[in-house]
């Protein structure tokens, strides 16, 4: 799936390839690609001119030159393209939007958990948005006071941090990556933790998400924007994810064996002898 740092290299690279120019065609080809509370269909936006590609958590938005945004959510296989206008669809293609520069901007997403909406912007972000907590890479993300809501809950810390109400975009494998940094169980009772734990937990994660944005920033080429399912370019500087059994990269001063329990339909993978409740 998708995690934040793989979103906002799609959103960079739309960004790039995108903005300043203008939908000269629509076609949605698939019934699911666009979300049931849509205000309207994606036809909308013929001969809108874009302004801004942008992002909060794992929801992307386009602005244009009229008051309707497009958002976007990758789900878990989403991805867009950027494509000579009229080449071959792709398998899963779920809508295009020819652009005025002989390109088309490609919707594709194999398991239809993604989708579009139209929607319109309230105080600056979309409506369907506006219960999602800001990020970690937001420049308005506030730090302390989020430490304060975080050391409120009285669930487990892992799915406190995954609360997109309390803070956005951090996933399955970088929650497991910065409760690891941290040293902190992912059972372990939020409201029982320091603030410092809390706040060092927050750091881990930015800095993880951080690498992986810094890797996946380069991934893409002029003519293709794509996401995979899973960052494969950043897993082998990964410290848990993907490594159960193995020793933990602090063995030699914790002599620890990567491990893996079950988190709702998930799982979570720790060092028992580190990471302690
Ligand atoms: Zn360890």
């Amino acid at each position: 799936m998708p995690e934040l740092p793989e979103v906002e290299t799609v959103r960079a690279g739309l960004e790039k390839h995108v903005v300043g120019k203008k939908i000269i065609g629509v076609k949605q080809l698939h019934p699911r690609a666009l979300r049931s509370d849509s205000l309207n269909k994606l036809t909308v936006f013929k001969n809108a001119k874009i302004k801004a590609v942008k992002r909060r958590g794992k929801f992307m938005w386009l602005e244009f030159d009229r008051p309707e945004v497009l958002v976007a959510h990758l789900g878990m296989s989403g991805q867009f393209k950027i494509q000579k206008a009229g080449s071959d669809n792709e398998a899963h293609l779920r809508a295009k939007f020819e652009l005025s520069n002989g390109k088309e901007m490609r919707f594709v997403d194999q398991r239809t958990f993604g989708w579009l909406c139209v929607d319109q912007l309230e105080e600056g972000v979309p409506s369907v948005v506006s219960h999602i907590a800001t990020d970690l890479f937001d420049p308005t993300f506030d730090k302390k006071s989020i430490v304060k809501k975080i050391n409120l809950k009285r669930g487990q810390i892992k799915k406190v941090i995954l609360d997109q109400e309390v803070v956005s975009g951090i996933g399955n494998i970088y929650a497991d990556e910065a409760l690891w940094y941290a040293r902190i169980h992912p059972e372990s009772i939020a409201s029982d933790l320091s603030s410092t734990q809390i706040l060092n937990l927050l750091t881990a994660a930015q800095k993880v998400m951080t690498r992986a944005l810094a890797a996946g920033g380069t991934s893409f080429d002029e003519l293709y924007i794509n996401v995979n399912g899973e960052s494969g370019y950043f897993e082998r500087s990964l410290a848990v994810y993907g490594r159960e059994g193995e020793p933990c990269r602090r063995q030699r001063t914790c002599g620890g064996e990567i491990i893996r329990i079950a988190f709702t339909n998930r799982s979570s993978r720790l060092c028992p002898a580190c990471q302690t409740r």
